[in-house]
């Protein structure tokens, strides 16, 4: 994400602003470094589950201007034609 870019928390769709967060939580002592992105009202982005198991802030991503239907993404179940095939075997 750059600074200059419009972003939101893909966790609560709220808009994401480059600013370093201001809520009181002792980032160190979670081996964190202060979120770089925050809400606008200055808390940091919705936690996310991280690689260590913990919570982390979510990492802001771009925010879509255009989330007409023309554009809206169809995310298809994977199909198993080769289980269906198996079983007619
Ligand atoms: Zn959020």
């Amino acid at each position: 994400m750059n600074a200059g870019e419009p972003a939101e928390c893909p966790e609560c769709g709220e808009e994401a602003v480059h600013r370093p967060a201001t809520d009181l939580v002792p980032w160190e002592a979670h081996g964190m470094a202060r979120p770089a992105w925050s809400h606008r009202d200055g808390s940091s982005l919705c936690p996310v589950a991280g690689p260590s198991g913990g919570f982390q802030p979510a990492q802001p991503q771009p925010r879509i201007a255009d989330r007409g239907p023309a554009r809206l993404r169809v995310i298809r179940p994977q199909a198993a034609p080769e289980r269906d095939r198996e079983a007619g075997a």
